[in-house]
């Protein structure tokens, strides 16, 4: 939370949370996708309790994994952009940062970035702000981390759960160990206390 304030003065135009005012809404974004072992679990537990999520791909598993790309519009699932590789804003000269976005570009229709590792600099963002609608997140539960998160662990990141949080979560193999517990208890939490799960407009 305290992140996502510093990143919107830094970011003004980038996204941390999108609210709906009267509503309770959340919205589930999955990374590094699509991964042939993970990303079809994510596509069954979202079709079985009818939820739409944002996917950002990596132009390199796309390219890897081409059957993928179709079916995300087929589901109703909404898609970004992750970068054609995972670089890092912090290590990656704006100009080839801009160009690693607009190569998955040409994959993707989609003006949604986020940036990998969730981290640009000011510079890299001047570049791209016009560009791209630049979504960060303001919920992290860190499933790619190799340690097992609990469920008491899982139960105290859903009490802060709030209208208008971006729920990063990460559809790749590093994560599943965790995202397997974590998914069908954010969505049997949500669905309890009444919340929706909404899509991040392009
Ligand atoms: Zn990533």
């Amino acid at each position: 939370m305290i992140l996502s304030k510093i990143g919107l003065l830094l970011f003004p135009k980038a996204i941390f949370s999108l609210p709906v005012l009267g509503k309770k809404m959340i919205y589930l974004t999955f990374d590094d996708g699509p991964t042939p072992e993970i990303t079809p679990w994510v596509f069954e537990i979202l079709e079985k309790h009818q939820i739409k999520a944002t996917f950002f791909l990596l132009g390199n598993e796309i390219v890897k994994n081409p059957e993928f790309l179709p079916l995300y519009n087929i589901k109703g699932h909404q898609i970004g952009n992750h970068g054609f590789e995972h670089f890092d804003g912090w290590r990656t000269d704006k100009n080839q940062y801009l160009e690693n976005i607009l190569k998955n570009k040409n994959q993707i229709a989609s003006n949604l970035f986020r940036p990998p590792y969730g981290r640009i600099t000011p510079a890299i963002y001047k570049t791209i702000k016009n560009q791209f609608k630049i979504i960060f997140w303001n919920k992290m539960i860190g499933d790619y981390k190799p340690k097992i998160i609990s469920e008491s662990e899982i139960n105290h990141f859903l009490k802060k759960l709030k209208n208008g949080d971006i729920i990063v979560l990460h559809d790749n193999k590093k994560s599943f160990h965790n995202l397997k517990n974590i998914l069908p208890m954010i969505i049997e939490y949500g669905k309890k206390n009444h919340f929706e799960f909404g899509i991040i407009e392009n």
